[in-house]
């Protein structure tokens, strides 16, 4: 089955396609400036993107909207977390920041969420929302995956998600477990 995916990160299509090998994900083809992002939680604004590619392309459409939330500081980056340090920043530039506001900070725990939303021809079939915990290192370790990734440490693996082989994040990471939810509904619906 196609399934289409609106996302320009790399980093993510990657995560995106090794998620179900029996699932042909396809980049969206139309190129197009993404809509801004005015929700105010990952719902609302993976819903909104979905909505907004869906428009453009017919059958399965998916868009996520995913994010950091560190308890130390309200649920901050959120929702922000691709643009923390400002509109246009870079991964160094927003990974500095959260180590600024973290500085002297003892309670580290933070965990990384993704809501996928699912059309169907432009209409909201359903959303499918994944977590993983962690804690937010002093400094960055690994040069692997994207984001904020070097400054994760999963406990399970002992070492940050930079430090981490991409199929091993793929095993736990929240993006991996709302793709699951997401292509486990979409096998059942193919099957009945
Ligand atoms: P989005 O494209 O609006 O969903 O923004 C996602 C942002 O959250 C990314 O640019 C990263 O800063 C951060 N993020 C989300 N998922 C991950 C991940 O798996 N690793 C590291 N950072 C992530």
């Amino acid at each position: 089955m196609i399934v289409y995916c609106a996302t320009s990160n790399p980093g993510k299509l990657r995560e995106f396609q090794l998620a179900a090998p029996d699932f042909d994900v396809r980049q969206l083809p139309v190129k197009t400036d993404p809509p801004e992002e005015h929700g105010s939680d990952f719902e609302e604004n993976a819903v909104a993107k979905a909505e907004y590619y869906g428009r453009l392309n017919d059958g399965y459409l998916f868009a996520d909207d995913s994010g950091l939330e560190v308890d130390a500081l309200g649920g901050a980056p959120g929702v922000y977390s691709a643009r923390y340090a400002g509109p246009d920043a870079t991964d160094a530039a927003n990974n500095s920041l959260l180590l600024t506001r973290l500085k002297g900070v003892e309670k580290r725990s933070a965990r990384f969420v993704c809501v996928i939303a699912l059309v169907k021809n432009g209409k909201l079939v359903q959303t499918f929302r994944g977590a993983v915990e962690g804690r937010i290192l002093d400094g960055p370790r690994g040069t692997g995956g994207f984001g904020y990734d070097p400054l994760f440490y999963h406990e399970p693996f002992g070492c940050t998600f930079g430090e981490a082989p991409i199929a091993e994040k793929m095993k736990v990471s929240h993006r991996a477990q709302a793709l699951e939810r997401m292509f486990t509904y979409l096998r059942r619906t193919a099957s009945t």
